[in-house]
């Protein structure tokens, strides 16, 4: 570091579990970029000022996690309509003084999903688990890439209802119960996990059961602690295509650096990092 160095970091509450500063600062240096990038402990009451003092220091670039996703974005000068759309924000491009919002977590996955399992989406017809936060910005990152069907359960219906709807006037999202899913995943390509079921420490537990995946679909789980949740074992073993949580959290800081530094990311050596990390 230097007097040149240009600043970056992620702010949440809790922090201290991050793999963003190891993953960045090795894209960094990688990419021959006088970058630097730090974990901040954040807490809601402090949210406002933590971005005044990200303009005032003239950091480049910023990220956000829970929970101020969605309360960043009034801190913020614009917000990127894919951001709008996913209703949070996870990434802060500081374009000389002004901030402006974006949301990496959808189209991350999705590119994840493309580069590591299935590189066509259109014409799929795909099945979503889950109508939470990460939810939503998948919806409607998967519905840039026109399948042929979107379908979406939640254990709580009415929220898969709402987020249908909600999104009605852009693309179509077919509610199914979740007492119908056996039927919906049997005749689905693409059968995504975005539900905490199964995440460590209840590493046992499925969603739904692997068996109702037809062999040579995708069967993809957001949850990368553990890296291959049991949903995605159990599929891959009645001849399913595994796809683990970890691709989107690498390509969603790939994303980040791209918008910040208008470089691609060296993303092999991010999820290297990463890796290293985790042992
Ligand atoms: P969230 O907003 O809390 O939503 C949780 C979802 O799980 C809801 O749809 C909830 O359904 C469902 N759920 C919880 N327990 C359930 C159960 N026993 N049976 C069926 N459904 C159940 O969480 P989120 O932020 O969307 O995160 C979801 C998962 O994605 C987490 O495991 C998280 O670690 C992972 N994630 C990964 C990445 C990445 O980079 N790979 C990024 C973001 C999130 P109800 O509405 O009925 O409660």
């Amino acid at each position: 570091m230097d007097s040149y160095t240009v600043l970056y970091g992620v702010i949440g509450d809790p922090i201290r579990h991050s793999k963003s500063p190891v993953m960045l600062n090795r894209a960094f240096r990688e990419a021959g970029i006088n970058g630097a990038y730090a974990a901040f402990h954040v807490t809601p009451d402090k949210l406002g000022e933590a971005i005044a003092g990200i303009r005032a220091l003239g950091f480049r670039g910023l990220n956000v996690t829970i929970p101020h996703k969605i309360e960043v974005m009034k801190h913020l000068d614009d917000i990127h309509p894919g951001a709008k759309a996913a209703g949070a924000v996870n990434t802060i491009v500081n374009e000389g003084g002004r901030l402006i919002g974006y949301n990496t977590d959808g189209i991350g996955y999705v590119r994840s999903l493309k580069e590591e399992a299935e590189p066509n989406l259109a014409g799929r017809r795909i099945v979503v688990l889950g109508a939470g936060g990460a939810s939503r910005g998948i919806l409607w990152a998967l519905a840039q890439e026109n399948p042929a069907k979107l379908m979406l359960a939640n254990r709580t219906e009415e929220k898969a209802r709402e987020l249908a709807g909600a999104f009605a006037s852009e693309f179509e999202i077919e509610p199914v119960a979740w007492s119908d899913l056996r039927e919906a995943c049997r005749g689905a390509d693409v059968v995504i996990n975005t539900t905490s079921v199964g995440m460590s420490p209840n590493a046992d537990e499925t969603p739904i059961d692997p068996t109702w995946l037809k062999p040579g679909a995708v069967a993809s789980d957001l949850i990368y602690n553990p890296l291959k949740t049991k949903f995605v074992r159990e599929a891959e073993a009645g001849g399913c295509r595994g796809h683990g949580g970890l691709g989107m959290f690498i390509y969603q800081g790939a994303y980040a650096f791209e918008y910040w530094t208008g470089q691609s990311a060296p993303v092999g050596v991010m999820r290297e990092a990463v890796m290293a990390s985790f042992n």
